[in-house]
């Protein structure tokens, strides 16, 4: 059978059964779903930090489905890699691009149910209020489908959407996003653009959302890499776009491209972990809600570590690929939790000459947009050890020297401090600004010849040939010291 959600959940548990955990107790589907997973992260007693199935939430028939996506070892095992190989693996399978293949329609689950017309009512599913603050109840894991008017290519990327009735929900994707690309070609072209949103499927599905590919388009393809098999697609009900014909539901509609057909949005609890983003945006009417006859309601908790480790991952993945297609000596990439899995790149570089590290933070800037600040490394250092990290900064850098600073450019549009090209920082006005202050850190040690010295350590293969099993507990001074 092909891969989806269910043999995802049977593989998850069955490889490790600490890391899925189900709750049959009736839960609110605001507030209380998340504050379940605020209490499990708090506390030592489950380290595996499991995701959760919900069976009985209030009001709703569905069951929810969350944090399945806040951890590395899920994330790595959704694309048969360890957390140790994980980046290399995903920038290799990611790039296979295998092509998805089209299924009858008898053969797709998402067709099960169909509601259109009258029976299209958002509140029959357990659409969650994840944070306190956030404006309300957000559909937050679907992928959205859209197709490029200019290459007919089709482009998936996760947007968060805010429930603005039975029938609407909003449409709010970062200006450098593929989804706003599309946007703006519909508006110019006097169309409205279709589109569809998938919630629940294999977890590659979401990460192929995330992926940095080049240029528009290409996710389905990186999804089916991801898989190691064709992604299985249907096409839509009401707009003219293929669906993953093993998701849980689609959600299917169109957004009216005038600017005038705006909704306000927001806030939310966003990567940056702060609420951010607020003001008019477009809005997604739907058309028709296709699904499982026992639909998995997926949900991702938002500012938190599922939202991190989702968006980190494949970003990992594109920037270590796509970074080494322009300095092959690029060796390893983290976009650690510090900077929320986007913010901060650290980069390990196999250095041949001065200059070269600054060509590897221009290609990452390139890369993606949300990525801040730049620390480039030896190839000595663990990436993913940020203490090493730190002490290069310390050992290797001279800030007057090996500091880059590069103003307004194109940021992230949800980080807190952004600014506008008047850069009035102190203003009230809460809308979302995108400039922002990139950095470059050169931590690596001069090109040969340049002197520099070597680091410290013990030969390593007498650090190997010691047996441990040599030590013993004290039992007062021996009597060779006593004499
Ligand atoms: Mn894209």
């Amino acid at each position: 059978m092909a891969k989806d959600l269910r043999t995802y959940l049977a593989q998850l548990s069955e490889t490790y059964p600490n890391q899925l955990k189900v709750v049959d107790k009736e839960v609110d589907r605001k507030w209380e779903i998340t504050a379940f997973v605020e209490k499990l992260r708090r506390d030592p007693g489950y380290p595996e930090f499991p995701a959760i199935l919900f069976t009985n939430v209030k009001g709703s028939e569905l069951p929810v489905l969350i944090n399945l996506c806040a951890s590395y070892e899920r994330l790595a095992l959704s694309i048969d890699a360890t957390v140790a190989n994980m980046v290399e693996v995903y920038g290799t399978r990611e790039a296979s691009g295998v092509p998805p293949v089209e299924v009858k329609r008898s053969e797709a689950p998402v067709k099960e149910v169909i509601w259109t017309g009258d029976q299209i009512d958002l509140s029959k599913l357990p659409i969650v209020w994840h944070n306190e603050l956030d404006s309300g109840y957000y559909v937050d894991a679907g992928p959205c489908i859209v197709r490029d008017p200019d290459s007919g290519k089709i482009n998936a990327g996760i947007y968060r959407h805010e429930m603005q009735n039975n029938k609407e929900l909003g449409f709010m994707p970062n200006p450098a996003h593929h989804g706003s690309f599309v946007l703006r070609r519909m508006r110019e072209l006097g169309k409205p653009m279709e589109v569809a949103i998938v919630v629940g499927h294999h977890p590659v599905f979401p990460m192929a959302g995330v992926s940095k590919l080049a240029g528009i388009g290409g996710e389905l393809l990186a999804a089916g890499g991801l898989l190691g098999e064709p992604l299985e697609v249907v096409p839509a009900e009401t707009v003219d776009l293929p669906v993953p014909a093993r998701a849980e539901i689609v959600i299917e509609g169109i957004v009216d491209t005038n600017l005038d057909a705006m909704r306000e949005e927001g806030p939310f609890g966003e990567y940056p972990r702060y609420y951010t983003g607020i003001g008019p945006m477009p809005y997604v009417k739907i058309t028709a809600i296709t699904m499982r006859k026992d639909a998995i309601y997926q949900t991702i908790f938002n500012a938190h570590v599922e939202h991190t480790c989702l968006g980190a991952l494949p970003r990992m993945g594109s920037v270590y690929r796509r970074v080494r297609e322009v300095i092959p000596t690029v060796t390893g990439v983290n976009l650690p939790v510090s900077g929320m899995g986007r913010g901060h790149a650290y980069i390990s570089l196999h250095k041949h000459h001065d200059g070269e590290p600054k060509q590897v933070a221009f290609a990452a800037f390139g890369v993606d947009p949300l990525i801040k600040h730049v620390f480039v490394v030896d190839d000595d250092v663990d990436v993913f050890d940020e203490n090493e990290v730190l002490w290069c900064m310390c050992t290797r850098f001279q800030a007057d020297r090996d500091l880059s600073i590069i103003p307004y450019a194109m940021g992230g549009h949800l980080s807190p401090n952004n600014y506008d090209i008047d850069r009035d920082e102190r203003s009230k006005d809460r809308h979302k600004k995108h400039l922002e202050t990139k950095m470059i850190l050169d931590m690596t040690k001069p090109a040969p010849p340049t002197f520099f010295p070597p680091r410290c350590s013990v030969p390593e293969d007498v650090v190997e040939a010691v047996n441990l099993e040599a030590l013993q507990d004290y039992k007062g001074l021996p009597e060779v010291v006593k004499s």
